[in-house]
């Protein structure tokens, strides 16, 4: 046998190997992975493709050259269908049943129509061994299905380039020499076919096979090297987009690595080139962003978003390799809406609905913590308790809706007049309480007659209908005895009691020494 021949053999033969090898590595290692099973099949059909054409080469009469031919068919069509579905599923492109069976019509015919040639003459129109060249080769003519199949191969394998070039356009950097080295890969193979088909391979023998391998091969790099398909890179790239939370990632320099769509929205003024430039530079308008980010430490953050302000949660991520820390990954969590339910449900829980003061729980906890702060100051305190005289005929005469707008409107005139020490709470129904802090017996006094004096006077609280409405007080001191909240707020309660006794519109004040009431009017 001429060296030559032995020489392209060989090399054809080789490339079956590297196919069978690479079926059997993509069998191991990217089974589950996108696009691995239609990458195990490829190099399956590939392999059988090659052998069938090494021993088409090595047989020298007709008769087995045509066996071996028809055996390549069981191969050969399928192959680039396998390699468009393999890109489809590689970026995430989703098939139906119906589409992926119907690429598959062609290579069927093609199948047919090769092995039943000998019938009709449309795939061959001419087949013989050659008997210019050292050693017979076949020659052969196509006839008009030879070229739809060719034809239909090269659509599929052009399909699969254009889809990859799309997502190489909206793929992240780091996954786009992935996808180059598909796209060299896919193109390898069309550069065989055309040596072959415009006859400039040698003595007419298709090396095709040789470079499907090597394209294959080029797929085992990506697959090794950039773990192409475990990582799967399209699923992490569209899991990183499409994340509701803004990502930032920085290096330990400082720079900005990257960024998320998500991150544009809280950010509008982020664009691809800033990313290599440090974050004092691209956030050099929002301070605060600098020093959380040189911190690294979580925190809640408020920023102005769309005209609105948004309070996000910022999360620190280590971003490690095998060599360390390399830098963080920043999410930024929309926690907005989660703090507005959290504050509504803090005011419902502390707040009156009606008057916008404590209620009597939650005043009861904030008094009884300043009653015990001021105990350990050695200062002075007041409770003052206070009710709307015979509140029942306002309800009666004008209305419960004026009745409300009456308590709404008392509570604000005397929160207006109280200093910011002092607490104020709805003890109930028309019964007010305040704990004044740092006052002395009389000055709460005179304070509460001043309250009174301001209740008594104004007179706008029905909606056009002037009112005249009094109050009455009953205060009560926290002594040297450091006295305990609750008995001080009974004996405010019974100084109440009296100044109702004793005519209403008054103020009384609870004497420990009598153990009753004196009275200031
Ligand atoms: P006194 O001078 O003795 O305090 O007489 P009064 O009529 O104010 O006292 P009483 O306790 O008999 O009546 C209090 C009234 O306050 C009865 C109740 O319907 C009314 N009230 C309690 N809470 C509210 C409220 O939130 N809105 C309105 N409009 N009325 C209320
Ligand atoms: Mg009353
Ligand atoms: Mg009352």
């Amino acid at each position: 046998m001429p060296q030559d021949l032995i020489f392209y053999i060989l090399a054809i033969g080789l490339a079956g190997l590297l196919s069978s090898f690479l079926c059997v590595q993509g069998m191991i290692r990217i089974k589950g992975a996108p696009g691995g099973t239609y990458f195990i099949l490829a190099t399956l059909f590939a392999a059988v493709f090659t052998f069938s054409y090494v021993f088409e080469l090595l047989s020298g009469e007709l008769s087995t050259v045509q066996f071996w031919v028809k055996m390549e068919y069981f191969g050969l069509p399928f192959i680039p269908v396998f390699v468009l579905l393999m890109c489809f599923e590689y970026i995430g492109l989703k098939t139906t049943l119906w589409l992926r069976s119907s690429l598959f019509i062609i290579p069927f015919l093609t199948l047919y129509f090769n092995h039943t040639n000998e019938l009709h003459g449309l795939y061959y129109r001419y087949m013989g061994m050659s008997q210019d060249t050292p050693f017979p080769i076949l020659r052969l003519e196509g006839g008009p299905f030879y070229y739809v199949h060719s034809g239909y191969s090269f659509l599929c394998v052009m399909l699969g380039v254009v889809v990859l070039l799309r997502q190489l356009q909206s793929s992240v950097r780091r996954f786009r020499i992935q996808i180059l080295l598909m796209i060299i890969g896919l193109l390898l193979p069309l550069a065989g076919a055309n040596l072959y088909m415009i006859g400039l391979s040698p003595y007419g023998i298709d090396l095709g096979p040789v470079f499907m391998s090597l394209s294959f091969v080029l797929f085992g790099i990506s697959l090794r090297y950039f773990q192409m398909f475990n990582v799967a890179p399209i699923a992490r790239d569209s899991v990183f987009e499409s994340m509701q939370d803004g990502v930032l990632v920085v290096n330990k320099q400082r720079m900005i690595v990257d960024f998320n769509l998500a991150l544009v929205e809280i950010f509008p003024f982020l664009e691809q080139g800033m990313i290599g430039k440090t974050v004092s530079t691209v956030f050099s308008i929002n301070p605060a962003i600098v020093d959380i980010l040189s911190i690294e430490q979580d925190v809640d953050l408020e920023l102005p978003v769309e005209n609105a302000n948004k309070i996000f949660h910022l999360k620190f991520t280590p971003v490690a390799s095998k060599r360390g820390v390399m830098g963080q990954a920043v999410t930024f969590m929309d926690i907005t809406e989660r703090v507005r339910m959290q504050r509504q449900l803090k005011e419902l829980a502390t707040t009156d609905g009606l008057t916008k003061i404590w209620n009597r729980t939650y005043f009861m906890e904030l008094a009884e913590a300043l009653v015990g702060k001021l105990h350990t100051q050695q200062e002075q305190f007041a409770v003052v308790m206070f009710d709307v005289d015979h509140f029942k005929q306002v309800n009666d005469t004008y209305g419960h809706e004026t009745g409300d707008y009456v308590l709404e409107h008392v509570a604000s005139l005397v929160k207006d007049m109280l200093r910011s020490e002092d607490l104020f709470g709805r003890y109930g129904g028309e019964e007010f309480i305040i704990c004044m802090a740092g006052v002395t017996s009389l000055e709460a006094e005179e304070r509460s007659n001043d309250i009174r004096l301001a209740i008594s006077k104004f007179n706008q609280w029905g909606i056009g209908v002037p009112i005249t409405i009094t109050s009455s007080f009953g205060v009560a001191c926290g002594n040297k005895n450091k006295e305990e909240l609750k008995p001080l707020i009974r004996k405010a309660d019974f100084a109440l009691y009296h100044a109702k006794e004793n005519g209403r519109n008054r103020v009384q004040v609870y004497q420990d020494e009598i153990g009753s009431v004196v009275q200031y009017t």
